[in-house]
Protein backbone atom coordinates (compact mmCIF):
# COMPACT_ATOMS: atom_id res chain seq x y z
CA UNK A 1 0.00 0.00 0.00
CA UNK A 2 1.18 3.42 -0.67
CA UNK A 3 1.29 6.60 1.60
CA UNK A 4 1.36 9.47 -0.80
CA UNK A 5 -1.44 11.47 -0.20
CA UNK A 6 -1.52 14.09 -2.96
CA UNK A 7 -5.15 14.83 -2.12
CA UNK A 8 -5.23 17.89 0.13
CA UNK A 9 -6.77 16.68 3.37
CA UNK A 10 -10.22 18.17 4.25
CA UNK A 11 -10.12 20.56 6.36
CA UNK A 12 -12.16 19.49 9.49
CA UNK A 13 -12.01 23.08 11.13
CA UNK A 14 -14.39 24.37 8.89
CA UNK A 15 -17.41 20.87 9.04
CA UNK A 16 -19.69 21.79 12.03
CA UNK A 17 -19.72 19.32 14.83
CA UNK A 18 -23.05 20.61 16.30
CA UNK A 19 -26.54 19.70 16.28
CA UNK A 20 -28.40 22.12 13.56
CA UNK A 21 -31.72 23.01 15.60
CA UNK A 22 -33.68 26.56 14.79
CA UNK A 23 -30.93 27.64 12.12
CA UNK A 24 -28.23 27.56 15.02
CA UNK A 25 -25.25 24.99 15.50
CA UNK A 26 -25.30 23.96 19.19
CA UNK A 27 -24.56 21.57 22.05
CA UNK A 28 -25.86 18.50 22.73
CA UNK A 29 -27.90 18.90 26.28
CA UNK A 30 -25.12 17.07 28.31
CA UNK A 31 -22.14 18.45 26.14
CA UNK A 32 -21.30 14.85 25.19
CA UNK A 33 -19.67 13.87 22.02
CA UNK A 34 -19.20 10.72 19.72
CA UNK A 35 -15.98 10.07 17.65
CA UNK A 36 -15.50 10.12 14.27
CA UNK A 37 -13.14 7.23 12.56
CA UNK A 38 -11.39 6.87 9.54
CA UNK A 39 -11.57 3.42 8.44
CA UNK A 40 -8.01 3.43 6.58
CA UNK A 41 -6.32 3.91 9.66
CA UNK A 42 -8.91 3.26 12.66
CA UNK A 43 -7.67 6.95 13.87
CA UNK A 44 -10.17 9.37 15.61
CA UNK A 45 -10.33 12.29 13.14
CA UNK A 46 -13.39 14.14 14.76
CA UNK A 47 -15.89 14.57 17.84
CA UNK A 48 -19.23 15.96 16.99
CA UNK A 49 -22.48 16.27 19.03
CA UNK A 50 -24.19 13.37 20.49
CA UNK A 51 -28.06 13.93 20.46
CA UNK A 52 -30.55 13.25 23.33
CA UNK A 53 -33.93 12.89 23.15
CA UNK A 54 -34.54 16.32 24.62
CA UNK A 55 -32.12 17.78 21.48
CA UNK A 56 -34.42 15.50 19.14
CA UNK A 57 -37.42 16.89 20.16
CA UNK A 58 -36.22 20.48 20.26
CA UNK A 59 -35.07 20.34 16.78
CA UNK A 60 -38.72 19.17 16.15
CA UNK A 61 -40.23 21.92 18.16
CA UNK A 62 -38.10 24.20 15.26
CA UNK A 63 -39.29 22.21 12.50
CA UNK A 64 -42.41 22.17 13.18
CA UNK A 65 -42.81 26.17 14.02
CA UNK A 66 -40.94 26.71 10.82
CA UNK A 67 -43.17 24.33 8.75
CA UNK A 68 -46.11 26.72 8.02
CA UNK A 69 -44.20 30.04 6.52
CA UNK A 70 -41.80 27.55 4.77
CA UNK A 71 -44.68 25.61 2.64
CA UNK A 72 -46.00 29.06 2.18
CA UNK A 73 -42.66 30.37 0.48
CA UNK A 74 -42.82 31.03 -3.34
CA UNK A 75 -42.03 27.67 -4.78
CA UNK A 76 -39.54 29.99 -7.31
CA UNK A 77 -38.07 30.94 -3.96
CA UNK A 78 -37.32 27.15 -2.48
CA UNK A 79 -35.70 25.83 -5.79
CA UNK A 80 -33.70 28.98 -5.71
CA UNK A 81 -32.14 28.00 -2.38
CA UNK A 82 -31.58 24.38 -3.99
CA UNK A 83 -29.68 25.78 -6.83
CA UNK A 84 -27.33 28.17 -4.47
CA UNK A 85 -26.51 25.39 -2.60
CA UNK A 86 -26.22 22.87 -5.98
CA UNK A 87 -23.73 26.21 -7.29
CA UNK A 88 -21.76 25.79 -3.50
CA UNK A 89 -21.37 22.39 -3.50
CA UNK A 90 -19.98 22.28 -7.18
CA UNK A 91 -17.78 25.08 -6.17
CA UNK A 92 -16.61 23.03 -3.53
CA UNK A 93 -16.76 19.60 -5.34
CA UNK A 94 -13.24 18.47 -3.79
CA UNK A 95 -13.66 19.50 -0.75
CA UNK A 96 -16.99 17.43 -0.66
CA UNK A 97 -14.77 14.69 -2.24
CA UNK A 98 -12.07 14.61 0.25
CA UNK A 99 -14.26 14.55 2.97
CA UNK A 100 -16.03 11.36 1.74
CA UNK A 101 -12.52 9.61 1.37
CA UNK A 102 -11.92 10.60 4.59
CA UNK A 103 -14.95 9.69 7.01
CA UNK A 104 -16.19 6.70 4.19
CA UNK A 105 -13.39 5.47 2.69
CA UNK A 106 -13.52 5.03 -0.72
CA UNK A 107 -11.34 6.48 -3.91
CA UNK A 108 -11.25 10.20 -4.07
CA UNK A 109 -12.09 9.73 -7.47
CA UNK A 110 -15.43 7.72 -6.70
CA UNK A 111 -16.13 10.49 -3.86
CA UNK A 112 -15.93 12.82 -6.61
CA UNK A 113 -18.94 10.99 -8.58
CA UNK A 114 -20.92 10.85 -5.55
CA UNK A 115 -20.53 14.76 -5.37
CA UNK A 116 -21.52 15.12 -9.05
CA UNK A 117 -24.18 12.57 -8.64
CA UNK A 118 -25.63 13.76 -4.98
CA UNK A 119 -25.18 17.34 -6.30
CA UNK A 120 -27.79 16.91 -9.28
CA UNK A 121 -30.65 15.88 -6.93
CA UNK A 122 -30.43 19.38 -5.21
CA UNK A 123 -30.52 20.79 -9.19
CA UNK A 124 -32.94 18.64 -10.67
CA UNK A 125 -35.59 19.58 -7.25
CA UNK A 126 -34.59 23.28 -7.56
CA UNK A 127 -36.30 22.49 -11.26
CA UNK A 128 -38.88 20.51 -9.74
CA UNK A 129 -39.93 22.92 -7.32
CA UNK A 130 -42.19 25.20 -9.71
CA UNK A 131 -43.71 21.74 -11.55
CA UNK A 132 -45.93 20.95 -8.24
CA UNK A 133 -48.76 21.98 -10.11
CA UNK A 134 -52.81 20.31 -9.53
CA UNK A 135 -55.16 19.35 -11.40
CA UNK A 136 -58.78 20.76 -12.72
CA UNK A 137 -61.57 17.90 -13.58
CA UNK A 138 -65.66 18.01 -13.88
CA UNK A 139 -67.31 15.15 -12.09
CA UNK A 140 -69.38 12.98 -14.07
CA UNK A 141 -72.54 14.06 -13.62
CA UNK A 142 -71.29 17.53 -14.30
CA UNK A 143 -72.38 18.81 -11.44
CA UNK A 144 -69.16 19.78 -10.05
CA UNK A 145 -65.54 20.83 -10.31
CA UNK A 146 -62.98 18.68 -8.71
CA UNK A 147 -60.02 21.17 -7.87
CA UNK A 148 -56.87 18.85 -6.63
CA UNK A 149 -54.22 20.50 -5.18
CA UNK A 150 -50.75 18.87 -4.28
CA UNK A 151 -49.20 20.40 -0.63
CA UNK A 152 -46.44 19.65 1.23
CA UNK A 153 -46.79 16.59 3.93
CA UNK A 154 -45.06 18.60 7.13
CA UNK A 155 -42.54 17.91 8.62
CA UNK A 156 -40.05 15.08 7.70
CA UNK A 157 -37.61 12.69 9.23
CA UNK A 158 -34.94 11.81 7.21
CA UNK A 159 -32.40 8.73 8.13
CA UNK A 160 -29.49 8.11 6.13
CA UNK A 161 -26.99 5.46 5.70
CA UNK A 162 -22.60 5.49 5.42
CA UNK A 163 -22.32 4.36 2.52
CA UNK A 164 -23.10 7.32 -0.04
CA UNK A 165 -23.03 10.07 2.59
CA UNK A 166 -23.77 13.11 0.53
CA UNK A 167 -25.88 11.52 -2.13
CA UNK A 168 -28.28 10.16 0.33
CA UNK A 169 -28.87 13.17 1.92
CA UNK A 170 -28.88 14.92 -1.44
CA UNK A 171 -31.51 13.01 -2.71
CA UNK A 172 -34.02 13.49 0.58
CA UNK A 173 -33.55 16.96 1.44
CA UNK A 174 -33.73 18.65 -2.42
CA UNK A 175 -37.31 16.86 -2.82
CA UNK A 176 -38.43 17.90 0.90
CA UNK A 177 -37.30 21.54 0.32
CA UNK A 178 -38.92 21.63 -3.26
CA UNK A 179 -42.24 20.41 -1.57
CA UNK A 180 -42.25 22.91 1.11
CA UNK A 181 -41.70 20.29 3.72
CA UNK A 182 -39.36 21.01 7.00
CA UNK A 183 -36.66 18.17 7.32
CA UNK A 184 -34.62 16.87 10.23
CA UNK A 185 -31.66 14.87 8.53
CA UNK A 186 -30.31 11.84 11.10
CA UNK A 187 -26.99 10.96 9.54
CA UNK A 188 -25.02 7.61 10.06
CA UNK A 189 -23.08 7.69 13.18
CA UNK A 190 -20.15 6.49 10.67
CA UNK A 191 -20.51 9.59 8.36
CA UNK A 192 -21.72 12.48 9.79
CA UNK A 193 -18.77 15.05 8.67
CA UNK A 194 -20.40 14.96 4.80
CA UNK A 195 -23.78 15.97 6.26
CA UNK A 196 -22.61 18.32 8.81
CA UNK A 197 -21.16 20.30 5.97
CA UNK A 198 -23.78 20.18 3.67
CA UNK A 199 -26.31 21.56 6.10
CA UNK A 200 -23.98 24.43 6.34
CA UNK A 201 -24.14 25.10 2.63
CA UNK A 202 -28.23 25.03 2.95
CA UNK A 203 -27.92 27.60 5.58
CA UNK A 204 -25.65 29.64 3.23
CA UNK A 205 -28.04 29.22 0.42
CA UNK A 206 -30.69 30.83 2.59
CA UNK A 207 -32.97 28.07 4.27
CA UNK A 208 -34.67 29.40 7.32
CA UNK A 209 -34.27 28.96 10.95
CA UNK A 210 -36.24 25.40 11.80
CA UNK A 211 -36.63 24.21 8.34
CA UNK A 212 -33.24 21.99 8.35
CA UNK A 213 -32.37 20.39 11.57
CA UNK A 214 -29.25 18.07 11.76
CA UNK A 215 -29.38 15.32 14.40
CA UNK A 216 -25.91 13.09 15.24
CA UNK A 217 -26.24 10.65 17.65
CA UNK A 218 -24.51 7.52 19.16
CA UNK A 219 -28.07 5.75 19.56
CA UNK A 220 -30.38 6.48 16.40
CA UNK A 221 -33.37 5.23 18.07
CA UNK A 222 -33.05 7.50 20.81
CA UNK A 223 -33.24 10.58 18.81
CA UNK A 224 -35.84 8.75 15.93
CA UNK A 225 -38.09 6.67 18.05
CA UNK A 226 -39.34 9.55 20.21
CA UNK A 227 -39.59 11.74 16.98
CA UNK A 228 -41.88 9.00 15.30
CA UNK A 229 -43.99 8.91 18.23
CA UNK A 230 -44.47 12.34 17.96
CA UNK A 231 -47.15 12.94 16.20
CA UNK A 232 -45.72 15.86 14.49
CA UNK A 233 -43.38 14.26 11.88
CA UNK A 234 -45.67 13.39 8.95
CA UNK A 235 -43.47 11.81 6.59
CA UNK A 236 -40.01 9.29 7.33
CA UNK A 237 -37.51 8.38 4.57
CA UNK A 238 -35.29 6.13 5.37
CA UNK A 239 -32.19 4.55 3.55
CA UNK A 240 -30.42 1.60 5.21
CA UNK A 241 -31.13 -2.16 6.14
CA UNK A 242 -34.08 -4.04 5.60
CA UNK A 243 -33.84 -5.02 9.26
CA UNK A 244 -34.09 -1.76 10.71
CA UNK A 245 -36.78 -0.55 8.05
CA UNK A 246 -38.85 -2.95 9.23
CA UNK A 247 -38.80 -1.79 13.06
CA UNK A 248 -39.12 1.79 11.25
CA UNK A 249 -42.22 0.60 9.52
CA UNK A 250 -43.69 -0.40 12.16
CA UNK A 251 -42.99 2.28 14.69
CA UNK A 252 -44.82 4.51 11.38
CA UNK A 253 -47.97 2.76 11.47
CA UNK A 254 -48.38 3.28 15.38
CA UNK A 255 -48.58 6.87 14.32
CA UNK A 256 -49.56 6.39 10.44
CA UNK A 257 -46.87 8.08 9.74
CA UNK A 258 -46.07 7.70 5.71
CA UNK A 259 -43.19 6.10 5.18
CA UNK A 260 -40.41 6.10 1.96
CA UNK A 261 -37.85 3.14 2.15
CA UNK A 262 -34.90 2.48 0.19
CA UNK A 263 -33.05 -0.82 1.72
CA UNK A 264 -30.99 -3.80 1.04
CA UNK A 265 -30.44 -5.58 -2.19
CA UNK A 266 -28.77 -8.77 -3.28
CA UNK A 267 -28.69 -7.38 -7.56
CA UNK A 268 -28.43 -10.70 -9.93
CA UNK A 269 -25.61 -9.72 -12.92
CA UNK A 270 -26.62 -11.91 -15.36
CA UNK A 271 -24.28 -12.69 -18.67
CA UNK A 272 -25.93 -14.26 -21.64
CA UNK A 273 -23.75 -16.99 -24.33
CA UNK A 274 -24.78 -13.99 -26.93
CA UNK A 275 -23.51 -10.78 -24.36
CA UNK A 276 -20.39 -8.86 -25.64
CA UNK A 277 -17.93 -10.63 -22.68
CA UNK A 278 -15.75 -7.41 -22.78
CA UNK A 279 -18.76 -5.38 -22.20
CA UNK A 280 -19.81 -7.72 -19.69
CA UNK A 281 -16.60 -7.54 -17.88
CA UNK A 282 -16.01 -4.06 -17.46
CA UNK A 283 -19.92 -3.56 -16.70
CA UNK A 284 -19.01 -6.02 -13.48
CA UNK A 285 -16.28 -4.22 -12.33
CA UNK A 286 -18.45 -0.99 -11.83
CA UNK A 287 -21.59 -2.80 -10.83
CA UNK A 288 -19.26 -5.11 -8.02
CA UNK A 289 -16.99 -2.48 -7.41
CA UNK A 290 -18.20 0.71 -6.76
CA UNK A 291 -17.70 1.94 -3.49
CA UNK A 292 -16.13 -1.24 -2.75
CA UNK A 293 -19.15 -3.30 -3.31
CA UNK A 294 -20.76 -1.55 -0.10
CA UNK A 295 -23.22 -0.31 -2.45
CA UNK A 296 -27.15 -1.06 -2.20
CA UNK A 297 -27.32 -1.97 -5.67
CA UNK A 298 -24.14 -3.62 -5.51
CA UNK A 299 -23.88 -7.10 -7.80
CA UNK A 300 -24.05 -9.32 -5.64
CA UNK A 301 -24.69 -12.81 -7.41
CA UNK A 302 -23.20 -13.20 -11.03
CA UNK A 303 -25.09 -15.61 -12.99
CA UNK A 304 -23.52 -16.22 -16.30
CA UNK A 305 -24.40 -18.97 -19.62
CA UNK A 306 -22.66 -21.94 -19.37
CA UNK A 307 -20.69 -21.79 -22.33
CA UNK A 308 -19.58 -18.90 -21.21
CA UNK A 309 -18.94 -18.85 -17.17
CA UNK A 310 -15.37 -19.89 -17.23
CA UNK A 311 -14.13 -17.37 -19.52
CA UNK A 312 -15.89 -14.78 -17.96
CA UNK A 313 -14.74 -15.69 -14.69
CA UNK A 314 -11.28 -15.77 -15.86
CA UNK A 315 -11.48 -12.03 -16.89
CA UNK A 316 -13.19 -10.57 -14.27
CA UNK A 317 -10.67 -12.15 -11.53
CA UNK A 318 -7.74 -11.09 -13.57
CA UNK A 319 -9.27 -7.19 -13.79
CA UNK A 320 -10.36 -7.98 -9.80
CA UNK A 321 -6.70 -8.88 -8.91
CA UNK A 322 -4.87 -6.05 -10.39
CA UNK A 323 -6.97 -3.37 -8.55
CA UNK A 324 -4.78 -1.75 -6.14
CA UNK A 325 -5.52 -1.59 -2.29
CA UNK A 326 -5.44 1.70 -0.15
CA UNK A 327 -6.40 4.60 1.24
CA UNK A 328 -9.52 6.52 -0.11
CA UNK A 329 -7.13 9.77 -0.16
CA UNK A 330 -4.19 8.50 -1.42
CA UNK A 331 -4.47 8.75 -5.08
CA UNK A 332 -3.20 5.22 -5.96
CA UNK A 333 -6.00 4.17 -4.57
CA UNK A 334 -8.49 1.68 -6.52
CA UNK A 335 -10.37 0.30 -3.34
CA UNK A 336 -10.58 1.46 0.02
CA UNK A 337 -10.96 0.05 3.12
CA UNK A 338 -14.48 -1.25 4.29
CA UNK A 339 -16.11 0.66 6.90
CA UNK A 340 -15.22 -1.06 9.63
CA UNK A 341 -13.42 -4.50 11.06
CA UNK A 342 -17.10 -6.38 11.88
CA UNK A 343 -17.84 -5.78 8.35
CA UNK A 344 -14.64 -7.50 7.17
CA UNK A 345 -14.88 -10.23 9.62
CA UNK A 346 -18.59 -10.98 8.10
CA UNK A 347 -17.76 -10.84 4.66
CA UNK A 348 -14.24 -13.26 5.51
CA UNK A 349 -16.46 -15.55 7.04
CA UNK A 350 -19.20 -15.87 3.70
CA UNK A 351 -16.32 -16.08 1.41
CA UNK A 352 -14.75 -19.30 3.99
CA UNK A 353 -17.76 -20.45 4.19
CA UNK A 354 -18.20 -20.76 0.17
CA UNK A 355 -14.78 -22.32 -0.18
CA UNK A 356 -15.46 -24.82 2.37
CA UNK A 357 -18.45 -25.46 0.16
CA UNK A 358 -16.62 -26.46 -2.79
CA UNK A 359 -16.50 -22.67 -4.65
CA UNK A 360 -13.68 -22.36 -6.40
CA UNK A 361 -11.30 -19.23 -5.12
CA UNK A 362 -10.00 -17.43 -8.44
CA UNK A 363 -8.71 -13.88 -6.95
CA UNK A 364 -8.23 -12.31 -3.55
CA UNK A 365 -10.48 -14.30 -0.73
CA UNK A 366 -8.59 -12.80 2.76
CA UNK A 367 -8.99 -9.70 5.04
CA UNK A 368 -5.47 -7.96 5.15
CA UNK A 369 -3.93 -6.69 8.09
CA UNK A 370 -4.40 -3.18 9.72
CA UNK A 371 -4.36 -0.93 10.34
CA UNK A 372 -7.87 -0.25 7.87
CA UNK A 373 -10.67 -2.70 7.02
CA UNK A 374 -9.32 -3.76 3.81
CA UNK A 375 -10.49 -6.89 2.23
CA UNK A 376 -9.08 -8.12 -0.92
CA UNK A 377 -11.29 -7.93 -4.28
CA UNK A 378 -12.20 -11.28 -4.36
CA UNK A 379 -14.01 -13.70 -7.43
CA UNK A 380 -15.31 -17.04 -6.38
CA UNK A 381 -16.66 -19.64 -9.54
CA UNK A 382 -18.62 -22.50 -8.86
CA UNK A 383 -20.80 -20.96 -6.11
CA UNK A 384 -23.94 -23.10 -4.54
CA UNK A 385 -26.92 -20.67 -5.65
CA UNK A 386 -28.00 -22.15 -1.66
CA UNK A 387 -24.85 -20.69 0.11
CA UNK A 388 -25.33 -17.64 2.24
CA UNK A 389 -23.02 -15.72 -0.33
CA UNK A 390 -25.27 -15.88 -2.67
CA UNK A 391 -28.49 -15.00 0.08
CA UNK A 392 -26.95 -12.70 1.99
CA UNK A 393 -26.41 -8.61 1.04
CA UNK A 394 -22.21 -9.06 1.14
CA UNK A 395 -21.70 -5.77 0.93
CA UNK A 396 -18.34 -5.84 0.03
CA UNK A 397 -15.78 -6.79 -2.85
CA UNK A 398 -16.67 -10.21 -3.39
CA UNK A 399 -17.78 -11.19 -6.81
CA UNK A 400 -19.39 -14.92 -6.88
CA UNK A 401 -20.34 -16.60 -10.01
CA UNK A 402 -23.27 -19.72 -10.88
CA UNK A 403 -23.88 -21.06 -13.86
CA UNK A 404 -27.09 -21.24 -15.86
CA UNK A 405 -28.23 -23.43 -18.68
CA UNK A 406 -31.22 -21.43 -19.86
CA UNK A 407 -32.83 -17.55 -20.02
CA UNK A 408 -35.78 -19.11 -17.75
CA UNK A 409 -33.43 -20.75 -15.43
CA UNK A 410 -31.60 -17.67 -15.26
CA UNK A 411 -34.47 -15.58 -14.79
CA UNK A 412 -35.63 -18.22 -11.67
CA UNK A 413 -32.61 -17.93 -10.28
CA UNK A 414 -32.34 -14.28 -10.13
CA UNK A 415 -35.59 -13.87 -8.46
CA UNK A 416 -35.14 -16.59 -6.01
CA UNK A 417 -34.46 -13.49 -2.91
CA UNK A 418 -36.05 -11.57 -0.98
CA UNK A 419 -35.16 -8.52 -2.38
CA UNK A 420 -35.74 -6.56 -5.26
CA UNK A 421 -33.83 -3.35 -5.90
CA UNK A 422 -31.66 -3.66 -9.21
CA UNK A 423 -30.86 -6.54 -11.59
CA UNK A 424 -28.29 -6.32 -14.61
CA UNK A 425 -28.62 -8.29 -17.94
CA UNK A 426 -25.78 -8.53 -20.67
CA UNK A 427 -27.09 -9.80 -24.17
CA UNK A 428 -26.75 -8.72 -27.46
CA UNK A 429 -30.70 -9.27 -28.40
CA UNK A 430 -32.61 -6.21 -27.87
CA UNK A 431 -35.96 -8.78 -27.79
CA UNK A 432 -33.91 -11.16 -24.72
CA UNK A 433 -33.12 -8.30 -23.15
CA UNK A 434 -36.51 -6.61 -22.78
CA UNK A 435 -38.16 -9.99 -22.36
CA UNK A 436 -35.53 -10.87 -19.33
CA UNK A 437 -36.44 -7.35 -17.86
CA UNK A 438 -39.65 -8.01 -17.97
CA UNK A 439 -39.50 -11.06 -15.93
CA UNK A 440 -37.15 -9.80 -13.02
CA UNK A 441 -38.47 -9.22 -10.07
CA UNK A 442 -37.25 -5.75 -8.83
CA UNK A 443 -37.27 -2.17 -9.60
CA UNK A 444 -34.82 -1.27 -11.67
CA UNK A 445 -33.03 -3.40 -14.35
CA UNK A 446 -29.30 -2.07 -16.25
CA UNK A 447 -29.19 -3.30 -19.84
CA UNK A 448 -25.45 -3.88 -21.00
CA UNK A 449 -24.77 -1.00 -18.15
CA UNK A 450 -23.37 -1.64 -14.79
CA UNK A 451 -25.01 1.37 -13.16
CA UNK A 452 -28.89 2.88 -13.19
CA UNK A 453 -28.10 6.06 -10.80
CA UNK A 454 -29.62 8.87 -12.15
CA UNK A 455 -31.15 12.30 -10.20
CA UNK A 456 -33.68 12.19 -13.14
CA UNK A 457 -35.08 8.10 -12.53
CA UNK A 458 -37.06 6.95 -10.51
CA UNK A 459 -34.80 5.00 -7.91
CA UNK A 460 -35.83 2.23 -5.87
CA UNK A 461 -37.25 -1.30 -5.11
CA UNK A 462 -39.65 -4.02 -4.73
CA UNK A 463 -40.05 -6.86 -2.47
CA UNK A 464 -38.15 -6.32 0.77
CA UNK A 465 -35.84 -3.56 -1.02
CA UNK A 466 -38.02 -0.89 -0.14
CA UNK A 467 -41.22 0.90 -0.66
CA UNK A 468 -41.63 4.40 -2.52
CA UNK A 469 -39.32 6.19 -5.22
CA UNK A 470 -36.48 8.67 -5.18
CA UNK A 471 -35.39 10.76 -7.76
CA UNK A 472 -36.73 11.76 -11.05
CA UNK A 473 -40.36 13.61 -11.72
CA UNK A 474 -41.88 10.79 -9.07
CA UNK A 475 -39.84 11.50 -6.03
CA UNK A 476 -41.42 14.42 -5.26
CA UNK A 477 -44.32 12.76 -4.63
CA UNK A 478 -44.17 11.30 -1.00
CA UNK A 479 -43.47 14.46 0.03
CA UNK A 480 -46.72 15.93 -1.27
CA UNK A 481 -50.21 15.07 0.10
CA UNK A 482 -53.44 15.80 -2.13
CA UNK A 483 -56.07 17.77 -1.37
CA UNK A 484 -59.45 17.94 -3.26
CA UNK A 485 -61.93 20.60 -3.33
CA UNK A 486 -65.62 19.70 -4.43
CA UNK A 487 -66.82 23.01 -6.16
CA UNK A 488 -70.91 23.40 -6.82
CA UNK A 489 -71.40 24.30 -10.21
P1 LIG B 1 -28.46 0.62 8.90
O1 LIG B 1 -27.69 -0.03 9.96
O2 LIG B 1 -29.85 0.18 8.66
O3 LIG B 1 -28.39 2.18 9.21
C1 LIG B 1 -28.98 3.14 8.37
C2 LIG B 1 -29.36 4.34 9.19
O4 LIG B 1 -30.34 3.96 10.15
C3 LIG B 1 -28.21 4.96 9.98
O5 LIG B 1 -28.38 6.35 10.05
C4 LIG B 1 -28.41 4.34 11.35
O6 LIG B 1 -27.88 5.11 12.40
C5 LIG B 1 -29.91 4.33 11.44
N1 LIG B 1 -30.44 3.36 12.41
C6 LIG B 1 -29.87 2.24 12.88
N2 LIG B 1 -30.67 1.64 13.78
C7 LIG B 1 -31.77 2.42 13.89
C8 LIG B 1 -32.95 2.34 14.67
N3 LIG B 1 -33.19 1.34 15.52
N4 LIG B 1 -33.86 3.33 14.53
C9 LIG B 1 -33.65 4.35 13.69
N5 LIG B 1 -32.55 4.48 12.92
C10 LIG B 1 -31.63 3.51 13.01
O7 LIG B 1 -27.76 0.49 7.48
P2 LIG B 1 -26.26 0.83 7.09
O8 LIG B 1 -25.40 -0.28 7.51
O9 LIG B 1 -25.91 2.21 7.54
O10 LIG B 1 -26.38 0.91 5.52
C11 LIG B 1 -26.26 -0.20 4.73
C12 LIG B 1 -27.62 -0.67 4.27
O11 LIG B 1 -28.28 0.40 3.57
C13 LIG B 1 -27.53 -1.80 3.27
O12 LIG B 1 -28.49 -2.76 3.55
C14 LIG B 1 -27.82 -1.10 1.94
O13 LIG B 1 -28.33 -1.96 0.97
C15 LIG B 1 -28.80 -0.07 2.35
N6 LIG B 1 -28.83 1.01 1.36
C16 LIG B 1 -29.92 1.07 0.55
C17 LIG B 1 -29.96 2.06 -0.42
C18 LIG B 1 -31.14 2.15 -1.32
O14 LIG B 1 -31.30 3.19 -1.95
N7 LIG B 1 -31.97 1.12 -1.44
C19 LIG B 1 -28.92 2.98 -0.55
C20 LIG B 1 -27.83 2.87 0.31
C21 LIG B 1 -27.81 1.87 1.28
P3 LIG B 1 -26.48 4.71 13.09
O15 LIG B 1 -25.45 4.90 12.04
O16 LIG B 1 -26.36 5.68 14.18
O17 LIG B 1 -26.60 3.29 13.54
Amino acid sequence: MSATTEIPRPDLEAVPSGLLIGGEWVASEFAETVPVEDPATGETIAEIADATTGDALRALDAAAAAQPAWERTAPRERGEILRRAFEAVRERRERFAALISLEMGKPYREALGEVDYGNEFLRWYAEEAVRIGGDYRIAPDGATRLLVRRAAVGPCLLITPWNFPLAMATRKIAPAFAAGCTAIVKPAKQTPLTTLALAQVLLDAGAPPGVLGVLTSSSASRVTAPLIADGRIRKLSFTGSTEIGRLLIAACGEQVVRASMELGGNAPFLVFADADLDAAVEGAMVAKMRNMGEACTAANRFLVARPVADAFAERLARRMGALRLGPGLDPASDVGPLIDAPACARIAGLVDAAVGAGASLRAGGRALDGPGHFFEPTVLAGVDPASDLFRDEIFGPVAPIAAFDSDEEAIAMANDTEYGLVAYAYTRDLQRALRVADGLQTGMVGINRGLVSNAAAPFGGVKHSGLGREGGREGIEDYLDLKYLAIDA
